[in-house]
Order: structure tokens, then C-alpha cells, then sequence
């Protein structure tokens, strides 16, 4: 067993089970391991149909949906299927995300997507750790006709939601928590068929039944780049276990995307047009942002539930004009942007787990090691302080939280596009890249309507907005009104 030093004496978040090995080293450097233990993976064949890379919550959803449709339609079986990582299920975001499904996005296409990922949620909310809680978002009242266009955008495309603003916004919170605090919250969502998921619960979940539909699972297998043909596209994958050749291929890398994307011939940087005709010269195709997330004990005879008693919404709050001052009077941020799940399952014990806004990088980062396990990349130190005074901002139960804020790792990286949203598209005629902007682990539609396009050669209605060409054709995205770049 190598040695690794860390994490310190109690902090096992990358060992969930007793007999997990350490994470091994290439070229001596860590890898993460997957979440949950793997004890049956393939090795790699000569060739297949279809080459699903990398087994977070888009390969490994690809995998399992296509593995199904295939079946179903009697055009082929799992077996066509094979889902390469070079660790295993969870090794990447999908295994340490906050795990928060929410439909809050002030771009409208996301809510289609999100209302099929939801779908997908709700077929199997155990196997996936699926706690339907909903999602409650407050915003001020410069945010108030944003929450009004987004509710409307919501219940268009399926997605029930309630808004509340002013006094009525006042009354519905207290209606939940009476002792929520309610200054400033001029303007409320509530997503009912949101709520939040345990991580490493949907990797087991996704795993097993991408394994009961005959996926062929190749983990330890490393792809080293893409042999393409004379027309571009690719005619097989290179791996550290050989060549397969393949029809298709699916990219679903999270932090390691712009490496697939460099191998697979898209461009490093790109003119990006917008609606309103300007044009952003030689921006990066990626940009790293570094995630800010914690985790902290609920303190003795304290619970995050509802008057009711039931297990209450996530909780989002972005007031733009309010600033956050610590305990010694001096401000931490000029705003509020909090998020909160209950998270007994991450935290090991009743708690909390949430955020705070990513802190843009640039174009480099090393991916590896990823998460957990990298020194360079986790939370700042005037993290926990912040986090927990917002959160005692917002509630009378948590106005002295500090004392009981988990101190252990929570940081990961992402790759952003040039507008921060999803690009679901080719990147040659065979090769589809699920790039979700570091915001996808709630994504897990994406997966299935990408199975349905390889399966029915149509590109369903919901993936259609989120192609490349945006940023050439002047349809960019990125009119948000936040301090975030997922929102
Ligand atoms: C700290 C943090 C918190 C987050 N919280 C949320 C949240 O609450 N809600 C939400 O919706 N999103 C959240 N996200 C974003 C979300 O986790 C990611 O967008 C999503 O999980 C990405 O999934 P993926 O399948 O694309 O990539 P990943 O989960 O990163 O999986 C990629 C896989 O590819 C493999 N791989 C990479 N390169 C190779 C190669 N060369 N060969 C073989 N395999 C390879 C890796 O080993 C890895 O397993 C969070 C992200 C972070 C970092």
C-alpha cells in the first residue's frame, strides 16, 4: 500500500470502505481513485460500436442508456458499449460534487435539460440517492424579474416552481423555518422537484445498472489520445491497454475535457459573437475555476427541517447588495452567495454541506491529482468563517455554526466554456463531447438524451441549443444577472 500522508488522521473521505486500497501514483502523481470499490471491470476490447471516456455522471449515464435503448430497440445490446476511466466511477467531480439539483438557471434552454435529467432522477431515487426535497432560492430585489422569467421559463418546460416576492416571500419562508431571518430576501423560488443527491450513491447506482445491461466496464484504462482518420473523424481510441477501434465515441471528462478536446482537433482559443454583435476576440475554449464548498456538524438538539418536520429544501441565496462581515466587524465579501443541503451521508453525521462562488483560474490547471487530494486547490481559509456566517445571516438556529465546521478537504476544479454553459455537441461527426461547464453533476439527462441521438441518429430538442457553433453564429450565451457563473 503506498503511503500517502494524507488525508490526516480521521479525514477518510477518499477511503469510504475499510478495505479500499491507497490511490495509486503515475509518473508520481496521485490518482484519484473511484468512490465505490470496483471488483469486476473488463478489459478492453479490440473494437466496439460505441467508446463511452470516462465514467462520471454523463459516461456513465451515456453508458447505461444506451446499453438500454439499444436493447429495447432491438438494435443491439450493452455489450456494443464500452466505458473507459482511468480509475473508476466517481473519480472525478461527479464523486465529490455538493450534489445539489436545481433547476435555477437564468439560462432558459438549461431548464428542458434539467427537467429530463429530473426525469431520470425520479425513475430510480434509490439506486441514484435521490432526495426530493426541492430547492429554495432567494434573490433581492435586483434579481426580482429575473426570478419572474425563470419561474415562467420553468413551468413552460415542465418544471413546477412557486415565486414569492415581497411580503408573501417574507411569509413563505417563515412558513418553512420560523426562525429564517428574512431581510432582504425580497424574492423567492421554490423548485418542487428539486432536492439533492449522495454522490457516491449515484456513481454505485449508475455503476451496477451500466453492469446489469452488459456495459462493457474497462477501469485502469487511461486514454492517450484519438487516431483520427484523413476526413478527421476518429477512427480509434489510444489507451494505456491498446487501441479499440470504434463507430462512436463519447467524451465525458469533466476537468480533463480540454485535453480530449485539444486530441480531438478543437481549438485552443475562438472568436466568441454575441446576440447583441459584439465579439470577444482570441478567448481560451476553457477556463479553470476553482470550487469554494464545506461541510459542518449540525450542533447538539439543532436539525435543518422544516416547522413540519420534514427534511428541508436546499437552500440557494444570492443577495448581490448585501455584504458578509466576520465575527471581528470586518466585511468578507461585499454579497451573500450561500447554498446548503443537509448532508448526513457526506458528512458522516448530521450536517451541512454547501458554497460558495467558484474563483475563476485561466487556461491551466493540473487535473491530476483532482479534488481531495490536491494541495493547490481547496477552499481559501476565510472559507468556513464565511460560509457559516451566512448561514448564520439567514437563521436563528445556525448564528453560532463556526465552532462546528468540519475541517477536512472539499476543494475540485472545473472547466468553464467561453459563456459558462454546456456545450453538448460534436467535435468531429463521430465524436460527442458532454462538456457541462462544471455545473452538471444534477446533468443526468444528458446522458440519456445522448443515447437516444446515438441510437436514432436525431438530436433531441433538448441538446439542440447547446452546440459549438454558438460562439461563431452570435447565439453565445451568458446573460445572467449574479455574481456566479452557474447560475
Ligand atoms: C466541488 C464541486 C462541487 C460541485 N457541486 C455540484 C452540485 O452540487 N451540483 C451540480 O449539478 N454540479 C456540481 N458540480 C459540478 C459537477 O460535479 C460536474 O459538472 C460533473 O460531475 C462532471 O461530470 P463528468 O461526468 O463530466 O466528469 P467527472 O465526474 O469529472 O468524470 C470524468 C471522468 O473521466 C475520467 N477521465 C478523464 N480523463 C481520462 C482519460 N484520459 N482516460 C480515461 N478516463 C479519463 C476521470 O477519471 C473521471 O472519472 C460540482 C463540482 C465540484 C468540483
Amino acid at each position: 500500500m503506498t503511503n500517502i500522508g494524507r488525508p490526516t488522521e480521521g479525514q477518510n473521505q477518499w477511503y469510504p470502505f475499510m478495505d479500499r486500497p491507497a490511490p495509486s501514483l503515475v509518473d508520481g502523481v496521485l490518482q484519484n481513485p473511484p468512490v465505490v470499490p470496483v471488483n469486476d471491470a473488463d478489459p478492453l476490447p479490440a473494437s466496439a460500436r460505441y467508446v463511452v471516456v470516462g465514467a462520471g455522471i454523463h459516461g456513465l449515464s451515456t453508458a447505461y442508456h444506451l446499453a438500454m435503448e439499444l436493447e429495447r430497440t432491438g438494435k443491439g445490446s450493452g455489450s456494443d458499449v464500452v466505458l473507459i476511466d482511468k480509475a473508476g466511477p466517481g473519480a472525478g467531480a461527479t464523486g465529490l460534487a455538493c450534489g445539489c439539483v436545481r433547476n435555477l438557471y437564468m439560462t432558459g434552454p438549461l431548464h428542458a435539460i434539467l427537467r429530463a435529467s429530473v426525469e431520470v432522477w425520479e425513475s430510480d431515487p434509490i439506486n441514484f440517492g435521490f432526495q426530493q426535497v426541492g430547492y429554495v432560492s432567494i434573490g433581492e430585489a435586483n434579481q426580482a424579474e429575473d426570478y419572474v422569467r425563470l419561474n415562467e421559463s420553468q413551468v413552460a418546460s415542465g418544471y413546477p416552481s412557486d415565486l414569492y416576492t415581497g411580503d408573501d416571500a417574507h411569509r413563505f419562508l417563515k412558513g418553512l423555518w420560523p426562525d429564517f431571518k428574512t431581510d432582504n430576501c425580497d424574492v423567492v423560488l421554490h423548485e418542487h422537484r428539486s432536492g439533492y443527491a449522495g454522490t457516491h450513491m449515484v456513481m454505485w447506482g449508475l455503476d451496477q445498472k451500466a453492469r446489469q445491461w452488459g456495459v462493457q466496464r474497462c477501469y485502469g484504462v487511461a486514454v492517450t489520445g484519438y487516431d483520427l482518420d484523413a476526413s478527421g473523424s476518429v477512427a480509434a481510441v489510444e489507451t494505456t491497454a491498446g487501441r479499440i477501434q470504434c463507430d462512436e465515441v463519447v467524451v465525458g471528462a469533466g476537468a480533463w475535457t480540454p485535453k480530449h478536446w485539444e486530441w480531438l482537433g478543437g481549438p485552443s482559443t475562438l472568436d466568441v459573437h454575441y446576440p447583441d454583435g459584439h465579439v470577444e476576440h482570441g478567448m481560451d475554449m476553457w477556463t479553470y475555476w476553482r470550487l469554494l464548498e464545506g461541510e459542518v456538524f449540525l450542533p447538539p438538539g439543532v436539525d435543518y427541517r422544516t416547522a413540519d418536520g420534514k427534511d428541508a429544501p436546499v437552500l440557494h441565496v444570492e443577495l448581490m447588495d448585501t455584504p458578509v462581515y466576520g465575527r471581528d466587524g470586518e466585511m468578507i465579501q461585499d454579497h451573500v452567495y450561500t447554498y446548503t443541503r443537509y448532508a448526513a451521508e457526506r458528512v458522516g453525521a448530521p450536517g451541512l454541506q454547501g458554497g460558495t462562488i467558484p474563483i475563476k483560474m485561466g487556461p491551466e490547471a493540473s487535473a491530476d491529482p483532482y479534488g481531495h487530494l490536491n494541495d493547490d486547490y481547496q477552499a481559501d481559509d476565510w472559507f468556513p468563517e464565511y460560509y457559516c456566517r451566512t448561514l448564520g445571516m439567514l437563521f436563528e438556529r445556525f448564528e453560532d455554526l463556526e465552532p462546528y465546521y468540519k475541517q477536512r478537504r472539499n476543494g475540485g476544479i472545473g472547466a468553464f466554456t467561453p459563456d459558462n454553459v454546456p456545450i453538448f455537441d460534436h467535435v468531429t461527426d463521430n465524436a460527442f463531447v458532454i462538456a457541462d461547464s462544471n455545473h452538471g453533476f444534477k446533468m443526468i439527462g444528458v446522458g440519456k438524451l445522448t443515447a437516444s441521438m446515438l441510437v436514432h441518429g436525431e438530436k433531441p430538442e433538448e441538446l439542440r441549443p447547446f452546440t459549438f457553433g454558438r460562439y461563431a453564429d452570435g447565439t453565445t450565451f451568458g446573460d445572467r444577472n449574479s455574481n456566479c457563473p452557474w447560475v
